[in-house]
């Protein structure tokens, strides 16, 4: 599709070199005609003419009509060999444009292609899952109560995810084109709120959270950075053995806030660090996978939250010691 679309949009380049190049040796070619056939036209000095006999003027003009059209010829020879040349790079300069004019909306159909395969693939899983139990208990005539309610039990679990993952698409699309209002708000605040929201997950792991440094007044949309703290300090969390610490620092650095979450968890290998910040990306360590559940959909939605907000979002990691997620946030 793309292939022919090039093509088009070359001829249409191509068809606009061409219009106006040959639109400029059309004029040249009438003024140069005018230019030559009034040199041609000349009369010859009367000094001159008075020696010459009628045979030798008719000789003369015939000689300066050959030389007329012979330079007529030469002039247009030349046009139609620079309008060829003109074709020919035209052309392939055309060419090149015209790809490179198309290629990032081929990019971001290909992106919007993945992403939608992806989704439905990861979308698939959860719901072949149901299908099948379902399918199973509906076949067994002598299901039971409680083998009924164990299936339910599953089934919501399932929901739960197919929620949790529908939640992450749509705040990827939602992130990407809704525009948020930043005003002055205090990272302490939105930090608190954060720690306030994952606190039973915390506790459910016997994890101590402790939050240090100073409060500091950042221009930002408040929801949507404590959307981002929750995704940052839920995932040191989950990629955290039980009973350990995650630290919290704030500094201002170059009229930036950096907010530093720090874990002492399963760190990430450096193969993994480029990819992490892409949809659907989870490290695939054993541990990481099957200890915590998740779609890979969390970085992604920080690091798209973290550019709406004019900051940007960087990691330091080392397997088995832990990882620290920064944020930078411009200072009010
Ligand atoms: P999810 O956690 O749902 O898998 P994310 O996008 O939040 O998706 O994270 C992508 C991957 O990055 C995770 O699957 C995990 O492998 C890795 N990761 C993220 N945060 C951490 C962390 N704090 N410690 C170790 N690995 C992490």
């Amino acid at each position: 599709m793309f292939q022919s679309a090039a093509i088009k949009l070359t001829a249409w380049y191509i068809a606009i070199i061409m219009a106006l190049s040959i639109g400029c040796s059309i004029a040249l070619y009438d003024t140069s005609r005018g230019d030559i056939i009034h040199n041609n036209n000349r009369r010859l000095p009367i000094s001159v003419n008075q020696y010459l006999t009628p045979d030798d003027l008719q000789s003369l003009r015939t000689l300066r009509d050959k030389q007329l059209n012979a330079d007529l010829n030469h002039l247009k020879g030349r046009l139609i060999s620079f309008n060829i040349l003109v074709l020919l790079v035209g052309g392939g300069i055309s060419y090149m444009l015209a790809r490179r004019t198309l290629e990032p909306i081929e990019e971001s159909l290909e992106a919007q292609k993945r992403f939608t395969s992806d989704a439905s693939h990861e979308l698939r899983t959860p719901l072949t899952a149901m299908q099948a139990e379902i399918e199973v208990a509906l076949r067994d005539p002598k299901l039971t109560k409680s083998q009924a309610s164990e299936l339910l039990q599953s089934n919501l679990e399932e929901v739960a995810k197919l929620r949790a993952l529908s939640e992450g698409l749509l705040s990827l699309a939602r992130n990407s084109d809704k525009p948020v209002i930043n005003t002055p708000i205090s990272s302490k605040e939105a930090l608190n709120e954060a720690l306030a929201r994952l606190e039973k997950t915390a506790q459910a792991k016997d994890i101590t959270v402790k939050n240090s440094g100073k409060d500091m007044t950042l221009r930002a949309d408040h929801h949507t950075l404590v959307e981002l703290l929750v995704i940052l300090i839920d995932n040191a969390i989950k990629y955290s053995p039980k009973g350990s610490n995650i630290e919290i620092s704030s500094t201002a650095q170059n009229k930036m806030g950096k907010i530093s979450v720090t874990d002492k968890g399963i760190g990430i290998k450096a193969v993994d660090l480029p990819h992490i910040f892409e949809r659907f990306y989870r490290a695939d360590t054993s541990r990481s996978k099957a200890n915590a559940e998740g779609y890979g959909l969390g970085l992604a939605i920080a690091k798209k939250i973290a550019d709406t907000l004019n900051g940007s979002i960087e990691v330091k990691s080392a397997p088995g010691k832990g990882s620290t997620f920064t944020i930078s946030i411009p200072i009010a």
